[in-house]
């Protein structure tokens, strides 16, 4: 583990970061470090993560009571315990508003589609942490369903957090994700999203170990079931990815409208039904 004064440091450069990236704005985002088996190092509640300095980071222990800093610790500082309270391999904490991500999280739509092989082999999925308000103990609670099977997730009309081995690799997952996030916005967009069938799924799934990534839960064999098991309240024990079968083919298209635009859907036939709809047709013009 770092040295504290290292902590400190880095913790300045991941707001500046975050800050820099648009990724929150005015005093948004909270990020925070294990110090020690006890300990927190944290930012502190209102101050702009892009123009922090070392020593303004609060020391708590692991039920939140401060221990040094002459600020008091993130007003998210719930949502950050509870994560280390569930994740004893969490080393770093990171939360942050990242608009294009958040946008899915306002609109209610996951990040759960198959399309980054990357992003497949490394955070698996990006669920929605259910609407909390912010600051209070719904956050930690809406939180705790998914944290054990995810390294990254949305929360409801709110923002993003994610956790990682340490303080960049937490700060990383929030790049990946605001990225994909990006990426989906413009296929969507475009109309059109490729889809990695199931079976390249399970391909990638299969290089985690390769890679070295140590993926917190697997990815769901059966999402259906997977998604019917949390609506019943459980917590999340593996990642749910859609990815239909691909019969043979890696990648399947799936066409998606934009909204307003459902007039403009693309119909596709195939040869013996187009033929069949012209003879109806013809049929019914004698
Ligand atoms: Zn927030």
């Amino acid at each position: 583990m770092s040295s504290e004064p290292h902590l400190r440091a880095d913790i300045v450069e991941v707001g500046r970061r975050m800050y820099a990236r648009g990724y929150t704005a005015s005093n948004d985002g909270n990020i925070s470090v294990r110090l020690g088996p006890d300990r927190l190092l944290m930012t502190p509640k209102s101050v702009c993560k892009g123009f922090m300095t070392p020593e303004m980071m609060c020391i708590t222990d692991l039920e939140g009571r401060k221990i040094q800093g002459d600020r008091d610790p993130s007003s998210e500082m719930l949502m950050h315990l509870e994560v280390y309270r569930q994740r004893p391999d969490a080393q770093a904490v990171v939360h942050a508003h990242p608009p294009i991500a958040t946008g899915f999280a306002v609109a209610g739509i996951p990040l759960d589609r198959a399309v980054l092989a990357e992003v497949l082999t490394t955070l698996g999925s990006i669920p929605i942490a259910e609407y909390a308000t912010p600051s209070t103990k719904e956050l930690p609670a809406a939180v705790r369903k998914y944290i054990k099977a995810h390294d990254g997730m949305l929360l409801a009309n709110h923002g993003a957090l994610t956790i990682g081995g340490d303080l960049f690799g937490a700060y990383y997952k929030m790049e990946t994700i605001e990225h994909f996030a990006k990426i989906s916005l413009v296929a969507r967009l475009l109309g059109r999203e490729n889809l990695i069938a199931r079976e390249e799924v399970d391909r990638l799934q299969g290089l985690r170990g390769s890679y070295g990534i140590k993926a917190p839960a697997p990815i769901c064999a059966d999402p259906a079931e997977a998604l019917a098991v949390l609506d019943s309240g459980d917590p999340a024990l593996c990642q749910v990815v859609q990815a239909p079968q691909g019969g043979g083919q890696r990648l399947v298209p799936e066409v998606t409208v934009p909204a307003g635009r459902e007039d403009g859907r693309e119909i596709r036939l195939t040869y013996r039904e187009l033929s069949a709809l012209i003879e109806e047709a013809v049929r019914s013009l004698r």
